[in-house]
């Protein structure tokens, strides 16, 4: 028998290619397809809202609606001739590509983007949704951007790779650009927010072998994971374990551990627990390593997590192309925050390029109807969500913390760097030119853990922990 084919061997798989013609298994090839037909439906969902006349789509049906002012009509013929030979027929005595190039052209600023071809990293969790789908759903595109997404495998690499300019634009944690932009673990590399990707979708798992140990006094000695020190995760975890009285850098032990390997170390027992993004949590229940202590909304509900951004240089140099970036990943968070587009959304961002995941376990984070690890299914739509509004208070609360555990010294200019960096005005500006509802204010207060951050009075916030290493 050949080393190749054991079609009689029960303990072995047959390989054979997959009948597309492609070296991947049933599931994958299911997987793909499901997600190509989400796609579609998300695509012409996104054509009843404010931007279709950008839209290709739209221009065709508005052509073939010329055409054929009757729907009934229109139904008919494509019945009877078939729907390729309506469009080559209608192709060949109307102008449907060029109209659709000047459609594209004509897109705010598209006429004179200074660059087209863009490459865009992001780590593989669902605080990326926006700016992922934007790639399968063609937003990219309908701003006349030829975009690359590119998994990448940690948030060090993410830094290095905006500072030697290999990224045009990136998927950030929300603290990095004012640590880069600071010199923070990095040479100062002046960098920007230009959206919130997501506000809340974080939870601390534990080890199973917790789960009747719920309190947080009495986890003196734990070993946790967080994805980066400049993170929403550390900041939170930090602040979570000092409400309870341990001290996050003498009693127990953070270390920073790629999140795509958090649920390895958990089963292997090198860690006691983590505060990770999904599907991370939601993968460790599904594979019953796990359960979910609580949900990071339950700390602070709306709390930013992950960015999209890139450097000051390449918005100077690059400002139409940054403006029609800006628009496509704006019209995805407008689309991802509706909770009807949810679970085609986790179809469509399953498949090995974009998260790599069973999509059972992405339904369960993004619909927020979820398995919790402890016997119980809980119901809480707002789990995880992507509003997109980069408010400046969120990027001083950041600093006031990075204050606190010592990773800046001294005073700072709350104002003057989170204004620098957080693009508020800029995201704005495109939203309105979306014609999307934009909210008032720069500064809003934030209430965590049962207390009110009013960014005001930061100073006075950042020395008001008993647990802190700030002056
Ligand atoms: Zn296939
Ligand atoms: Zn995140």
């Amino acid at each position: 028998m050949s080393e190749f084919f054991s079609p009689y061997d029960a303990d072995r798989p047959l390989m054979l290619k997959c009948s597309c013609g492609r070296d991947h298994s049933a599931a994958d090839h299911q997987a793909e397809l499901s997600a190509e037909a989400a796609a579609a439906t998300l695509r012409q969902r996104s054509l009843t809202s404010e931007f279709e006349a950008y839209s290709n789509e739209f221009i065709e049906a508005t052509l073939v609606k010329a055409l054929f002012p009757q729907d009934a009509l229109r139904r008919r013929f494509l019945r009877a001739v078939g729907k390729d030979t309506a469009m080559a027929a209608i192709s060949s005595v109307l102008p449907v590509a060029s109209l659709q190039a000047m459609a594209q052209e004509a897109g705010k600023g598209g006429g004179n983007l200074e660059k087209k071809d863009l490459k865009i990293g992001f780590i593989p969790i669902t605080c990326a949704t926006p700016l992922i789908m934007a790639h399968p759903l063609g937003f990219y595109k309908q701003q006349g951007l030829n975009v690359e997404v590119t998994k990448t495998a940690g948030w060090a690499l993410i830094r290095d790779k905006m500072i030697n300019k290999e990224y045009d634009a990136t998927h950030f944690l929300s603290p990095m650009p004012l640590a880069i932009s600071m010199g923070l673990g990095a040479n100062a590399t002046p960098m920007n927010v230009a959206t919130i990707q997501n506000v809340n979708g974080q939870a601390i798992t534990l080890s199973l072998k917790h789960k009747d140990n719920r309190d947080p006094k009495n986890w003196k000695g734990f070993k946790f994971a967080v994805p980066f020190e400049y993170s929403m995760h550390n900041f939170l975890l930090r602040y979570y374990l000092a409400e309870a009285g341990l001290n996050p850098d003498t009693d127990v032990q953070i270390r920073v551990v790629p999140p795509a390997e958090m649920v390895a170390n958990l089963r292997a027992g090198n860690l006691d627990g983590f505060l990770g993004p999904d599907p991370f949590n939601q993968r460790a229940v599904f594979e019953e390593v796990g359960f979910i202590h609580l949900l990071t909304k339950d700390l602070w509900n709306g709390h930013p997590c992950c960015a999209f951004g890139t450097s000051t240089e390449f918005i100077q140099k690059n400002p139409n192309t940054f403006a029609a970036l800006y628009r496509a990943v704006l019209t995805s968070a407008a689309m991802a925050r509706d909770p009807k587009n949810r679970e085609l959304i986790a179809k469509v961002i399953a498949p090995q390029a974009y998260l790599n995941q069973p999509e059972v376990v992405l339904q369960q984070v993004l619909t927020g109807k979820f398995a919790d690890g402890l016997g119980n299914i809980r119901t809480v739509p707002d789990r995880a969500d992507f509003d997109p509004m980069p408010w400046q208070s969120m990027a001083v609360w950041m600093l006031t913390q990075m204050q606190r555990w010592g990773y800046i010294k001294g005073e700072v200019d709350y104002k003057q760097i989170a204004e620098k960096v957080f693009l508020l005005t800029e995201a704005k500006k495109q939203m309105k030119a979306l014609d999307q509802k934009v909210p008032d204010g720069a500064y809003p207060k934030f209430t965590i853990m049962g207390k009110e951050f009013d960014a005001a009075k930061a100073s006075a916030y950042a020395k008001s922990f008993a647990i802190s290493k700030a002056a």
